[in-house]
């Protein structure tokens, strides 16, 4: 089989991975096997390679089309082979980085040695120093895990579930605490160590309703990885089955449910929220139709606050107000107290959301009443 031909299939099976900027949509506008379109901070739009080693595996995860017991062909690129098909395209100034990940072919050392020695060629003997993204095998020793980093401007572990039981639910092979949490642990304790990329960051993924667990289970997942860690982000991927898998028939997750997993994320990561400020239903879901922060605001005692003197704390948790917005605010009325809700208009602020939350140098901006 041709190079081009296992690209093909490779890169398709890597569509299910998240990663670092890159959105889950195939390119578009380019026709090639591998090119991912992914969102920058700014919006705009970056093609990244993206693609599996191979798609033999040792693990038995469920819901994934390279799980050990389906039955079909398996391959697999030599790290020569998909340094050289990945500069291939960087080169012509298709893509501008490369996500890698794989399936288990031997073993998770060997797998690893493979997926090192691909980053090995393309830095040390192609002189290649953009952008890659190296996916952490769970199991993987700590030395394999360093010298990734060394090699890497980022590597995430996927921990796909909240608890031990949920990852129980989906896979028989893979040990939550040992084979996963440890091992993220060990990235983050190797992360700033590395002097080659010492701004190398580490992110995550979890499926999204192939378990039973809640938002609340996952959403406390994360306030403890967070709390311990400098993990910079997560990514939510929602389930969809796929045929000739043991999950065929389970029902999809929608995106709604992981969007709104995204919002509540973000206040716990950024916002600093706890999950006990978060509003969920009696199962433990947070609402598919209502934004988790003015929920949240609806249920917190603290409003209105005045501008000119709420803590950092109680701002952020202003609907309308970001992180940026509290903080210039904070700088701006050192030297001058607002008076008008124009002025926090022009830092972002969105007043018609935040006006029944606030009062401008006691003057409340709204009539709505708690
Ligand atoms: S480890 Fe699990 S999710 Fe990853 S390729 Fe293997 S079977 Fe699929």
């Amino acid at each position: 089989m041709s190079t081009l031909e296992k690209m093909k299939i490779l890169t398709d099976s890597a569509q299910y991975d998240l990663c670092d900027y890159v959105s889950h949509h195939k390119s578009s506008q380019i026709n090639l096997p591998g090119i991912y379109e992914a969102i920058g901070h700014n919006g705009c739009k970056i093609p990244l390679f993206k693609t599996l080693m191979t798609n033999k595996c040792k693990n038995d995860c469920k819901y994934c089309i390279n799980q050990s017991k389906r039955n079909f062909t398996r391959l697999e690129l030599s790290p020569e082979e998909l340094a050289r098909a990945f500069l291939g395209y960087y080169n012509r100034g298709l893509v501008n980085g490369l996500f890698l990940s794989s399936g288990i072919s031997d073993d998770v050392d060997s797998t690893m040695e493979k997926q090192i020695e691909t980053v090995s060629l393309l830095r040390k003997k192609y002189g290649y120093d953009d952008y890659i993204h190296l996916k952490v095998i769970p199991g993987a020793s700590r030395d394999s895990i360093k010298r990734a980093m060394a090699l890497a401007n980022r590597v995430s572990i996927n921990i796909e579930a909240a608890t031990s039981s949920g990852l129980a639910e989906l896979s028989s092979t893979k040990d939550y605490n040992k084979d996963i949490l440890k091992r993220l642990s060990w990235i983050n304790s190797l992360q700033h160590k590395s002097t080659t990329y010492p701004n190398s960051t580490h992110t995550t993924q979890l499926i999204i309703g192939a378990n039973n667990e809640t938002d609340k289970e996952i959403l406390s997942r994360m306030e403890k990885i967070y709390k311990k860690s400098d993990l910079k982000r997560t990514y939510f991927s929602a389930f969809t089955p796929i045929e000739e898998t043991e999950f065929k028939n389970k029902e999809a997750c929608s995106t709604d449910r992981t969007s709104k997993l995204y919002n509540a994320d973000t206040l716990i990561n950024s916002y600093k929220y706890n999950v006990k400020e978060l509003i969920f239903d009696e199962s433990d879901k947070l609402s598919l139709t209502q934004d988790p922060k003015i929920l949240a605001a609806k249920n917190m005692n603290i409003f209105p606050v005045e501008i000119n003197s709420a803590p950092i704390r109680e701002l952020i948790r202003v609907p309308g107000i970001g992180v940026k917005s509290a903080h210039e605010i904070v700088s701006i009325r050192k030297k001058k107290p607002f008076t008008h809700k124009e002025q926090l208009q022009e830092l972002g602020v969105i007043t018609n959301r935040a006006d029944p939350y606030i009062k401008i140098n006691g003057e409340y901006q709204t009539t709505f009443n708690f």
